[in-house]
């Protein structure tokens, strides 16, 4: 924790801020160890503060012992005091995290409190995320403890998915198994999209109980201290068409190719190229309508993105993931993601469960 705060004292020198408020739950894990949900972090070159009420204090002198803890109220009479205090007055916010009703009352109480010199609000973006996109040997455990809970459960209930199974009883399966496994939480809802649902590719997991021929896309992941994994596979029940079959080996090829591609010094743009290329090729281009990737972390869409538009470098410790898919309108879809982490140059996948032998189920 210590060495993320300095990491982040460089960055408030480098955007020449005096202090920085960190209201983003994740940032604020990040930076402090504290899990509460409530409560602001107020960072400047020499002090680090976390603000909080009454409900949070003893639980945050306990998590973020690199911090002072000050208790707070409910209006924000303490922010103008601390930061006179602290000698900052150009104080960043997270501007994606703050509403503008919140970033009105706290406005309010710096001018009101004005009396000791100008005190500003930046709004900034990605200070701390940026930080976040590395991760160190500590975080990288967590993450392959979490992609090793989803293959897991993926392993040992897929074999035994058939017709007349609804999505959401698979879907319970699968939670089951993490949860046994050490799960704290899911990551996010698991996606079990069969059939037609297939090209819904944020479909949930239904009442639709599946059919002979049915392509079925998992998408689905763990919470293990924190941190989250994300891992889609696709299966067909007997009997499967030419249709699937053709799909399929093109989306592998596709993901396959990135996995074996990419590599430390590509932009988002280039490594989501490395994949769309092929389904370009092969006539799906309008059928791939998402970014390749995303970075994965305490949250499980965050730095860095890999997508058309996208300019991030990837370096070595970001942790990614590789997702191509082709959606069919009226058919369904085919997506295949695995989570990896950038070691040495190169993807070292986190997630494991079976791919090739599942496509023929
Ligand atoms: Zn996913
Ligand atoms: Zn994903």
């Amino acid at each position: 924790m210590k060495e993320r705060l300095e990491k982040l004292k460089h960055e408030l020198q480098e955007a020449r801020l005096d202090a920085l408020i960190v209201s983003t739950p994740e940032n604020r894990r990040y930076l402090s160890g504290f899990v509460g949900t409530a409560g602001y972090l107020v960072i400047t070159a020499d002090a680090a503060v976390l603000a909080t009420d009454f409900r949070y204090v003893e639980q945050a002198g306990h998590q973020a012992p690199h911090f002072r803890v000050l208790r707070i109220g409910a209006d924000w009479a303490w922010l103008p005091k601390l930061l006179t205090e602290l000698g900052a007055q150009r104080t960043g916010l997270e501007a994606q995290n703050v509403t503008v009703a919140t970033y009105k009352q706290m406005a309010d109480a710096l001018k009101e409190a004005h009396s000791e010199g100008p005190l500003t609000l930046v709004p900034t973006q990605g200070i701390v995320e940026g930080l976040r996109a590395v991760k160190d040997p500590q975080e990288l455990a967590l993450l392959e403890r979490a992609a090793r809970i989803a293959s897991d459960a993926f392993d040992s209930v897929a074999p035994a998915i058939g017709p007349g199974q609804t999505e959401r009883e698979i879907a319970w399966r699968l939670e089951l198994h993490m949860r046994e496994h050490g799960a704290e939480a899911m990551a996010f809802d698991i996606i079990v999209a069969s059939g037609p649902n297939g090209a819904l590719p944020h479909h949930r997991a239904s009442d639709r109980a599946l059919q002979p021929g049915d392509p079925v896309v998992i998408d689905m992941g763990a919470r293990f201290d924190g941190y989250n994994s994300d891992m889609t596979r696709t299966i067909c029940l007997p009997p499967v068409s030419d249709t699937f079959k053709r799909v399929y080996d093109t989306v592998l090829a596709a993901q396959l190719t990135a996995v074996h591609t990419i590599q430390a010094g590509m932009t988002g743009h280039q490594a989501d190229y490395t994949a769309r290329y092929l389904i370009q090729k092969a006539g799906h281009g309008d059928n791939f309508g998402h970014s390749l990737g995303h970075g994965i972390g305490l949250a499980v869409h965050e730095a860095p993105r890999l997508g058309i538009d996208s300019q991030a470098r990837l370096e070595d410790g970001v942790v990614f993931t590789i997702e191509p898919g082709i959606y069919i309108t009226g058919w369904g879809g085919v997506r295949i993601e695995d989570m990896a982490v950038l070691d040495k140059g190169r993807p070292r996948l986190l997630t494991t469960a079976r791919k090739q032998e599942t496509s023929r189920a």
